[in-house]
């Protein structure tokens, strides 16, 4: 039984092993690394579950290997639109923003959504005045201008298709651009349970797609009863499988532990509709669950004192 832990993904979409080299590899360590020691910080020193998965959140939107904040993916107009969530297990209170375009960090948005208003969801233009109201950092677009996501984007721009950051692969990739939606769930000291996730979504999506990310229940959800969660995968079969919020009552309604409920998921009824991804999962004990039906899901956790462990596929990797 863990007094504090936490757990991150980096998304569901990781190069394919025999395009995954050493300097690449480094670089997604990094950023898992770093978004660890950042929410361990706060839990260490008694700061509570939100504020330790929105610190560990920020650390990956700021990477810019990962689709999230600066990495963010281009919409078909060229754009980026972002998605953003978070949930409190202890009382239920969520924020989220969808398609917001100028916030450095999209999680502090949901977070001030949560915070400063009776709301649950706010999106486009009207987010953007209420974040900028509430004096939220933005961004000019170029600092989300990314060479690799371009050419990604330019690849399918003219086409019909929206697809998963990961499976737009250019030959011409270079080697150390590739990335991930990003999120984050942990277990305080008081047993409070959090859940975080950030996205720029699929490149090439139009007219406003919005993903699972910000929809509560499907891409992030937090319940002290059962479990905290943030998915990244195909958001569309996330949000039709209701994929997080059926993890936790597999848990409250029929007694699943946090591995048979989330495996069960993510492993069979996502995979029975063709939905590829994965999530991260946390319950009142801290322990934790992440399972992906895709190659691989940069990912890693810690719990209490011990050292990170860090993954991109099957076994734990040097750090
Ligand atoms: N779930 C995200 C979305 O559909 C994408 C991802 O996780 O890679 O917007």
């Amino acid at each position: 039984m863990a007094n504090f832990s936490l757990a991150i993904h980096g998304g569901a979409g990781v190069l394919a092993k025999t395009n995954m080299n050493e300097s690449l590899k480094v670089l997604y360590l990094k950023g898992l690394k770093e978004a660890l020691e950042a929410g361990r910080l706060v839990l260490k020193r008694g700061g509570t579950a939100t504020e330790a998965v929105v610190a560990a959140v920020v650390s990956l939107e700021n990477c810019e290997v990962f689709n999230a904040g600066r990495g963010s993916v281009f919409t078909h107009t060229g754009t980026h639109e972002m998605d953003a969530a978070l949930m409190e297990g202890e009382n239920l209170s969520a924020g989220a923003v969808a398609g917001v375009r100028i916030f450095k960090n999209p999680i502090k948005v949901a977070a001030a959504v949560m915070e400063k208003t009776e709301h649950v969801l706010l999106c486009g233009p009207e987010a953007e005045n209420f974040g900028t109201e509430h004096g939220l950092e933005t961004a000019k677009p170029d600092y989300f201008f990314n060479e690799f996501r371009h050419k990604q984007w330019l690849a399918i721009r003219d086409t019909n298709q929206t697809k998963l950051d990961h499976a737009v692969v250019l030959p011409s990739s270079p080697p150390d651009k590739k990335f991930g939606t990003v999120g984050a769930v942990a277990l305080d000291v008081f047993g409070n349970l959090a859940a975080a996730t950030s996205t720029g979504g699929m490149t090439n999506k139009r007219y406003g797609r919005v993903g699972d990310t910000p929809i509560i229940g499907a891409g992030t959800y937090a319940n002290n009863k059962t479990c905290a969660i943030s998915c990244t995968g195909h958001g569309e079969f996330f949000i039709k499988a209701v994929v997080a919020y059926d993890v936790s009552c597999l848990m409250e309604y029929r007694g699943l532990s946090l591995e048979e409920a989330c495996s069960y998921v993510v492993k069979d009824k996502l995979v029975k509709i063709g939905g590829e991804g994965g999530l991260i999962a946390i319950d009142k004990s801290g322990r934790i669950s992440m399972p992906f039906n895709s190659e691989g899901m940069y990912r890693g956790f810690f719990q209490n004192d011990e050292p990170n462990q860090v993954f991109i596929y099957e076994n734990a990797e040097e750090i």
